[in-house]
Formats: structure tokens, C-alpha cells, sequence
């Protein structure tokens, strides 16, 4: 069997990493590479960047980047044994299985075993699903709520029976190690020894993660005891509100619409199903976070969510604007009429009448104003109030366009002239950051070292972009010519290399790079292209070796300034090498 040097290139060989990423983030062209919204920071304008001629991506807001180890090890919050493992099996790529006693492999065996014991636990509460009626009130629960055979298997729905040791005895009994069970959150250890089972009388919906494993899960009432739903608690593989529930049935759905439903309850997202809306997702009873928008986003253009009429569906529709603007992502919101949640009113009324509903959905952004509005009366104080809590919000858009259109409808709606808004939301942006952020650009452009720094441009661009180069500057002197440590490192270990090998490439030198700055400068120069034709490449290198030259000359003179003797020798020598002798 291959190493895992060998088996990592050849998953390279056979995954490319636009497809790869393509899944999980809606990328599109520009230039040579592909573009979109960064899965890793709230960004409204693309700066994730994925190179398809390097096999690599980065994001020019958060720095995050390298290869599709990378991105899968952070994507999906994994070790690098894992994500090995993870792409090996997609791309039918053999490894061994020798990982050193490390910290990694400790982890990724510990969420490798609770990820076993959670399946397990999924197909005991599958089958409990199936007893007979007397044990099982759940099969007569969903049948009530018309919820079909293929649903209840498409999502693995399940039943924890109503006892205190209904999966502790089945665990047991498949000798599975009850502490690591409570590790997954299944039990919960007696005071006198012992364990009981977390989950009774539930149904069981287990949440599964993008790669279709199961995480955790969420166990629902069947009458109106509290709480309503219980969710596994924080675990090594399950984060509460990291994923939307039911994303990795409705991702295909969601691509295709263009747009993600988002409903509060396991039900709720049921019951569209069975009428035929696939492309819905759950926020399984938590808010709103915005890693659910920034998973959302990865497939969707926009989103609709669904609020229910109650005072807590109105508060935290108007907590999620800010998320859905800091993320870029389109959204519009529903409030049901009164005493209906989409469960009810899906069955009540169908689904044409919800879909009518969503089509007339307001964005997100009046719906705000609307609730706000009448909440604070329209007297003048009301209108200061309103401003004061969405004029920070507006102040962090980037985009100029979105932002002016905002502040149009704001004036509008709320009737104070849009100079007055502008002027307030000035103010707002200097009390920041404005002034700061305008000082930064003067102090960059009087920078007495942006001379200097070209020459790092250039050099960094035709030694990764024009590999061959280096023969030509290697004894140049050129190193002289750069202004920071990053990209003097950069140049070492290029030169060192060639020395070496008498070969190089920019991938390899990235891997082998231990400083994080230093990876991302290298990054940053790889994806962002030459910035010379190959007409230009030859002079370029003589420009460089001619700049280097003069700064020596330079540097001698002012060394020598001090010792008139060696200043004399030294233009001597000059003049008789100009004069080829
Ligand atoms: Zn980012």
C-alpha cells in the first residue's frame, strides 16, 4: 500500500478542487480562477478564491487557504488522518493506516468511535420505530401527521422508547464502551453508578452532517410535555448550531432552486416535504447562527424564512437581519397567520397557498422596518430609535449599491429626508472606522518603503510564476532588493531548494513552509497570477539584476564614504570593469 505522501498525491491527482469545493460553495468564474462567498468569515462580497491551475484556494478576507486537505479539514472541522481518510474513500485511493501516536490521532479515533456509537444508536431507535403500537406510540403519531414510509426512512426518523434503560441495555449488550456513550450525549451517569438513557419517549430524528454521517440528535415530544425538543448536547462531533437540520437532503434541492426554505421545526420541515418542497431546511428550536446562513449560502441565492406568529418568532426574525446581511445572503421573511406553524398550515391549506405566501414575502430588510415601525409608533423619538438600530447594521455593508438602496427605503418608510440618513450614517462610519481606514491608505501611499516593496512584487511574481527565472537571479544579489522578512523567507527557501534539487515548485514549497505569514504572502502571490507576459519575462529578470547591481554600488558607496582610500579603490575597479578590462 502507498505512504501517505503518495496516496495524498494521488488524491490530488484524481480530485480537482474546484469540483471539490463546488459542493459546498457556489463559485464562478473570474479571470483564471473561480470566485465566491468565503465558508470561513461573514463576507457580502467575494474573496474566496480557488486557483484550478494550482490546486489551491484562498480567501484574501479571512487568509484561510492550501490545498483540498485543507479546505476539507477545515470545512468539515476535521484532523488531517480524517480528511485522508474522508477523500481517500471518494476518490478510491488505498492508504495504510499508520498514523503515529499523536494528539491528531487521538482525536480523530475518539470522534471516529463516537460517530460509530451514534449510528448504532440511530438503528436502535429505527427499530423501535417498528415495534408494535402498544410500545410504540410514535408510528401513530406520525401516521396522524400523515408522515409517510419513505420520509420516516429518507431521514432515518426513530423512537426512543419510554424507559431508563432501553439504550443503555442495547448498548450493553453490543459491548459498546458506556463512557464513550455518554461522551456522544446517549446516557447520562447515575449519582450511585451506573447509567440512564438521555432520550425517553421522543421521537428520534437523527441530524446528519454534509457527509451523510450522524452528529447528534434531536428527540421530540409526542404530547405537549417540556421541552419540546431535546437536543444532543455539545459533543466532539456535534456543535449546536453549526449545521441546519435536514441540509443534507435539500443541499441538490436548494442548488437547483436557487433558494432554501428555513422553518423552525423537525415537523415543520416533514410536513413540506411530504407536500412536495424539497428545498427546505430546520433551525432544529435555536436561533438563527450565522453558520447556518454561511452553510446555507454555499448552495442558495436566497432564503425565505418561515417565522412563527408568536412574540419569540417575531423577536428572532428581527435578530437574524443583521446575520443575513453580514452574510451576503438574500432573504425574505414569512410571519404564518396567527395560530398556523408550516406544519398546520401546509396541511390545512396545501401547498400552493404556502407557496403563494412565500411569493409574497417581504425582504427581510422591510419586514424589519414594518414590525419596528408599528412596535415604536411613527412619533419622531420612535423614528430615532429605528435608526439607531439599523443604521449600524446598514454602516457595515460593503457594497455601495446595496447600501444606497437601503438607505432609500429606510427614508422612505420611515419619512426623514435621505441627506439626513446619509449624514447620520457618515458620522456613524468616521466615529468607527472611516478615519482610521483613510489615515491607513495615506500612510501607504507616502510609505517611503512602497519603492522598495515593488521589488518584492516583482521578484515573489517571476520566481513562483516563471520558475526558470531563477537561474537568472539567484546570483544577483536580488535578496538586497526586498523589504520584508515574509518575502525574504520566500526567496531563501526557493534558492535553497534549487540548490538542492535544481528544481522547484511553488505547491511544494508552500507545504513545506512552518510560518502561517509567511504560507499566506506565497498563497496570496500563487492565486493571484503573473503579472508578466512571457515576452516580458526576460527583461524583467535583467531590470532586477540591474536594480541589485546599483544597490550594491550603493550600499559600497556609503560604506566607503567614511574611508576615501577604499571609496578611490573602489570606483577604480568600477571604471575597469565598464571599460571590459
Ligand atoms: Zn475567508
Amino acid at each position: 500500500m502507498p505512504s501517505h505522501q503518495s496516496a495524498k498525491e494521488e488524491i490530488k491527482r484524481a480530485a480537482d478542487i474546484v469540483q471539490v469545493i463546488g459542493q459546498f460553495v457556489q463559485l464562478k468564474k473570474a479571470g483564471k480562477n473561480f470566485i465566491g462567498l468565503c465558508p470561513f468569515h461573514a463576507e457580502k462580497d467575494p474573496s474566496f478564491t480557488v486557483s484550478s491551475d494550482r490546486q489551491m484556494f484562498h480567501c484574501f478576507g479571512c487568509k484561510k487557504g492550501g490545498d483540498i486537505f485543507a479546505f476539507w479539514m477545515d470545512y468539515h472541522g476535521l484532523t488531517f488522518p480524517e480528511a485522508l481518510k474522508d477523500l481517500a474513500e471518494r476518490y478510491n485511493v488505498q492508504i495504510t493506516d499508520k498514523f503515529s501516536a499523536t494528539e491528531e490521532k487521538r482525536r480523530s479515533n475518539l470522534r471516529e468511535t463516537l460517530l460509530k456509537i451514534n449510528e448504532a444508536a440511530a438503528l436502535y431507535f429505527q427499530q423501535a420505530l417498528s415495534k408494535t403500537a402498544r410500545e410504540n406510540p410514535a408510528a401513530d403519531y406520525l401516521k396522524k401527521r400523515a408522515i409517510s414510509k419513505e420520509i420516516i426512512s429518507e431521514f432515518r426518523l426513530g423512537y426512543a422508547l419510554d424507559k431508563w434503560s432501553g439504550i443503555v441495555d442495547y448498548l450493553k449488550k453490543h459491548n459498546i464502551d458506556p463512557e464513550k456513550a455518554v461522551q456522544a450525549g446517549l446516557i447520562i451517569p447515575k449519582k450511585g453508578g451506573g447509567y440512564y438513557d438521555r432520550f425517553r419517549g421522543r421521537i428520534m430524528f437523527p441530524i446528519l452532517n454534509l457527509r451523510g454521517q450522524v452528529v447528534g440528535f434531536g428527540g421530540r415530544v409526542l404530547d405537549d410535555s417540556l421541552p419540546k425538543y431535546l437536543n444532543t448536547p455539545e459533543t466532539p462531533v456535534f456543535h449546536k448550531g453549526e449545521f441546519p437540520y435536514g441540509l443534507h437532503a435539500s443541499f441538490k434541492a436548494i442548488r437547483q432552486k436557487g433558494l432554501a426554505v428555513i422553518v423552525e421545526g423537525y415537523m415543520d420541515l416533514l410536513a413540506l416535504r411530504r407536500h412536495g418542497l424539497d428545498e427546505v431546511v430546520a433551525t432544529l428550536g435555536t436561533a438563527l447562527t450565522d453558520q447556518h446562513i454561511r452553510k446555507i449560502k454555499g448552495y442558495a441565492k436566497e432564503a425565505v424564512v418561515v417565522f412563527d406568529p408568536d412574540e419569540a418568532g417575531r423577536n428572532a426574525a428581527l435578530r437574524s437581519l443583521p446575520l443575513f446581511l453580514n452574510e451576503g445572503l438574500p432573504a425574505r421573511a414569512v410571519v404564518l397567520p396567527d395560530g398556523h406553524d408550516p406544519d398546520s398550515f401546509v396541511n390545512a391549506k396545501g401547498l400552493p397557498e404556502f407557496l403563494k405566501l412565500l411569493d409574497s414575502a417581504p425582504s427581510m430588510f422591510d419586514f424589519f422596518l414594518d414590525q419596528k415601525l408599528t412596535q415604536d409608533d411613527s412619533d419622531i423619538e420612535g423614528k430615532v430609535h429605528v435608526l439607531k438600530e439599523i443604521l449600524p447594521v446598514l454602516s457595515q455593508l460593503r457594497n455601495a449599491a446595496q447600501r444606497s438602496l437601503y438607505v432609500g427605503r429606510l427614508s422612505e418608510r420611515i419619512g426623514i429626508k435621505e441627506e439626513v440618513v446619509l449624514s447620520e450614517l457618515k458620522s456613524l462610519n468616521q466615529d468607527r472606522s472611516g478615519d482610521t481606514l483613510e489615515r491607513g491608505l495615506k500612510s501607504r501611499l507616502t510609505d517611503p518603503k512602497l519603492d522598495k516593496k515593488i521589488g518584492d512584487i516583482q521578484l515573489l511574481n517571476l520566481l513562483v510564476h516563471h520558475p526558470k527565472t531563477v537561474t537568472g537571479l539567484m546570483d544577483s544579489g536580488c535578496k538586497a532588493l526586498l523589504s520584508d522578512d515574509t518575502a525574504s523567507r520566500i526567496v531563501e527557501v526557493i534558492f535553497e531548494k534549487y540548490r538542492r534539487e535544481g528544481q522547484f515548485s511553488p505547491e511544494n514549497i508552500e507545504e513545506t513552509l512552518d510560518n502561517d505569514d509567511v504560507r499566506i504572502r506565497l498563497r496570496e502571490v500563487m492565486v493571484a497570477g503573473s503579472i508578466y507576459s512571457d515576452q516580458e519575462v526576460k527583461q524583467a529578470v535583467e531590470e532586477i539584476r540591474e536594480k541589485a547591481r546599483q544597490k550594491r554600488l550603493s550600499d559600497e558607496v556609503a560604506a566607503a564614504k567614511s574611508d576615501p582610500e577604499a571609496l578611490n579603490k573602489m570606483l577604480l575597479s568600477k571604471r575597469r570593469a565598464e571599460a571590459g578590462c
